[in-house]
């Protein structure tokens, strides 16, 4: 999938379309040390059954997600093109 590296978008902070610089948004990594991802761990332990956050079924495709820069305020907003995709996004122009 191919995607321009400047659009035409619509800017919340300045509440109009304003020219914006695309780039691919990379997601940070989990903290393994916070609460909820030790939570979670202990949730994994134990003997078989059913187990809350394990997926049998892996998804083909992932949403691509892009981030958004505002020329004029500077603010940052995110998009997500399409739908899912093998592929993966890229910039071109
Ligand atoms: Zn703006």
């Amino acid at each position: 999938m191919k995607f321009p590296k400047e659009v035409r978008a619509y800017c919340p902070y300045c509440n109009a379309h304003k020219k914006h610089k695309v780039k691919v948004a990379s997601k940070g990594s989990a903290r393994t040390l916070a609460i909820g991802n030790r939570a979670h761990q202990r949730s994994l332990m134990g003997h078989g059954g059913k187990r809350a956050g394990e997926k049998t079924v892996k998804k083909q495709g992932k949403r691509q997600k892009l981030m958004l820069e505002c020329t004029e305020c500077k603010k940052k907003t995110e998009k997500v093109v399409g739908s899912r995709t093998v592929k993966k996004i890229e910039l071109k122009g």
